[in-house]
């Protein structure tokens, strides 16, 4: 039998430890514990590391020596694209094979100090390119609300793993959608904090203007507790900023709906469950306005060019000579050929396709350049609409989890970004919090909802995501 700690709200387990009615080992145990019992099936976990209880043990004692951090002696789960020195890193690609990270990520680091303790790397989509962890290189994340569904992605194996309550809290990046949709599949709480406002070093470039590191958690108050560890300015990332620079909005209780948004494409009894958000927020005093927002028709091009234009560029490191696996031609560009042919797989390829299609000289104006100026419009359409209300509010994703393989034509896996790929093109601040679940072949399902604040005013979407989870 579990203990059931490993089921505990970071909030309530630094509680019982601030108490001292458990340890930092108890957690891992429990943790632990799970993992073996439901990994296995699952695949959450790539590596689960086996100083857990060690890391505990000197969270204990630095416990004992009169720290108080909350996180001290919490155990999480990192997507294993984030380096944690001297393990290895592997973004579920085969190129990274026998790659070891010889430094921490800032986040990483941020954590350490904070006392977090790391049970595991976690599955991925390949390089971060999916939203359903399908795309691994070794093989899918099952959801812990129904094996024969993703978990979502890309980061589906953080996601699975706090879901199946593998972990107390976990880490994803999100460059389109990454934290927020395997959110709503796993029925979490997921933030993509403001671009800029958390450190991308040592974090594996997908799209840098894009890309964001974002926490999980059970309930709003633990993902707030993670973001402020994160946070903040790093002088080694010269994208990063001090949040508090942006003005802080007064809550006026106003919810930005844009209605045409969904009027197609979402499925009917996640729609229903909107709704019902809508209407649960209407009863906490929160009035709802009419936003248009009509560039975000366009947001799923816009993305699946710039996207994959920095991931080209991004990815061109990757040439079996600095990292990774090797496979050796008769000439310097055979070996190019044949270790990106064979170390990446075919999403990563079909991407660096794209992207360097686009960013070609006869393309560069009509596709990239194009790209460029409507995501502008966007961001001065996204402001214009944050004028009128706190947040923008919409489903996270326009259906609950699907079935493994259902998804298996690019484009159609592309289309569940919709409502996501916005925020890390304008980079807003942007969550996703458990809303009403639906009912699938017998099962329950869960869905998010989404909301979007002004930049810098992260506080604005935990304020409403306390009222949306209220009971
Ligand atoms: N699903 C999106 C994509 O495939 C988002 C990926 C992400 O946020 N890393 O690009």
């Amino acid at each position: 039998m579990n203990s059931g700690l490993n089921n505990l709200s970071i909030t309530s387990a630094a509680k019982k430890l601030a108490a001292k009615e458990i340890s930092a080992v108890d957690i891992a145990r429990a943790c632990l514990t799970e993992i073996e019992k439901r990994n296995p099936s699952l695949n959450a976990y790539l590596e689960v590391f086996d100083d857990v209880e060690a890391q505990a043990k000197a969270a204990d004692a630095r416990r004992a020596q009169g720290e108080k951090n909350t996180l001290l002696g919490i155990p999480m789960a990192m997507k294993d694209n984030i380096l944690i020195e001297g393990r290895k890193v592997s973004a579920a690609s085969k190129i990274l094979q026998g790659y070891t990270a010889s430094y921490d990520a800032t986040v990483v680091r941020k954590l350490k100090e904070a006392g977090g303790i790391f049970l595991g790397r976690t599955n991925l989509d390949e390089f971060a390119m999916g939203g359903s962890t399908e795309n691994s290189a070794f093989s899918v994340t099952k959801n812990p609300h129904d094996e024969r569904r993703v978990a979502g992605g890309s980061s589906g194996g953080s996601a699975a793993a706090l879901s199946a309550g593998m972990a107390l809290g976990a880490f994803g990046t999100d460059t389109g959608g990454s934290v927020r949709e395997p959110s709503s599949f796993c029925g979490l709480v997921g933030l993509k904090p403001t671009y800029g406002g958390v450190s991308r070093f040592g974090v594996i470039a997908l799209g840098s203007s894009l890309d964001q590191v974002g926490p999980f958690a059970r309930s709003v108050a633990d993902v707030e507790i993670l973001f402020n560890t994160l946070r903040g300015q790093d002088p080694l990332d010269s994208t990063s900023i001090d949040l508090g620079a942006y003005p802080q909005k007064k809550l006026t209780k106003k919810l930005g709906v844009p209605r045409k948004l969904f009027e197609k494409g979402v499925d009917a009894d996640v729609l229903e469950s909107f709704n019902a958000s809508l209407k649960k927020l209407e009863g906490q005093g929160y009035t709802l306005v009419d936003v248009e927002i009509p560039g975000a028709a366009l947001a799923l091009a816009v993305y699946y060019i710039i996207m994959p234009a920095e991931a080209s560029t991004n990815l061109a490191r990757y040439d079996g000579v600095r990292w990774g696996v090797r496979h050796e031609g008769k000439t310097l560009f055979e070996d190019y050929a044949k270790t990106r042919g064979e170390g990446f797989g075919p999403e990563v390829r079909r991407r660096i396709m794209l992207g360097t299609y686009v960013l070609s000289s006869g393309y560069y104006d009509a596709y990239y350049g194009k790209a460029t100026e409507a995501r502008a419009q966007l961001s001065r359409e996204v402001g214009a609409a944050l004028e009128k209300c706190d947040a923008i509010i919409s489903p996270t994703a326009p259906c609950p989890a699907t079935k493994i393989g259902e998804k298996s034509d690019p484009l159609s896996m592309y289309l569940m970004d919709i409502f996501t790929v916005t925020a890390n093109l304008t980079g807003n601040p942007a969550i996703s919090i458990p809303g009403n679940p639906v009912s699938r072949e017998g099962k329950e399902l869960p869905v998010g909802v989404h909301l979007t604040a002004a930049h810098g005013n992260e506080s604005t979407l935990f304020a409403i995501g306390r009222d949306l989870e209220a009971k």
